[in-house]
């Protein structure tokens, strides 16, 4: 099975969406691997998004990302990746299609309620970057057989 990583950012912290987004994984059948709650720092932003270091508007992202903690998951299923970033929409909340998490929860383009790793590789370097191994855990949904056809599993 495949695995993403997320970030619940300090928008759904701030607004008491955590249910409200962790229940929509949980109801397309993700399993959550791992997740915890801690505080991100200029360092550790600063390596996750490296792209963005010289925008202008990097600074309030920044400060809009240290606003409160943070809650971090690992999500694992079939073809996680891609799936959790349609769930996740346009970056822009204003454009993000109905339906979406951002469609749904949000109006801003900075304040976007979620973050999801956009590639396999970027989500292995993300998991690494905010988990420990110990941190992630193997089990298995008692209702497997009921989100998967037998062909699916892997
Ligand atoms: N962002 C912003 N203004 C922009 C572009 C991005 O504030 O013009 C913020 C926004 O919170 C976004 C994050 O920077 O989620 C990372 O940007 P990226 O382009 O990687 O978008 P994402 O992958 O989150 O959709
Ligand atoms: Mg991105």
């Amino acid at each position: 099975m495949d695995q993403t990583f997320i970030i619940l950012k300090p928008s759904t912290i701030a607004r008491c969406l955590v249910g409200d987004v962790l229940t929509r994984f949980q109801r397309k059948g993700l399993l959550i691997a791992g997740i915890k709650m801690m505080c991100l720092d200029e360092a550790i932003l600063r390596e996750h998004y490296a792209h963005l270091v010289d925008r202008p508007f990097f600074p309030s992202l920044l400060h809009s990302m240290t606003a409160t903690p943070v809650i971090v998951a690992v999500l694992r299923g079939k073809n996680a990746v891609e799936v959790v970033r349609a769930m996740t929409g346009a970056t822009n909340c204003r454009n993000a299609a109905p339906g979406t998490i951002r469609g749904d929860f949000g109006m801003s383009g900075q304040e976007n309620i979620i973050h999801a790793s956009d590639s396999p590789e970027n989500a292995e370097i993300e998991i690494n970057r905010f988990f420990r191994p110990e941190e992630i855990f193997d089990y298995t949904l008692a209702g497997i057989g009921s989100i998967y056809a037998p062909d699916e599993l892997d």
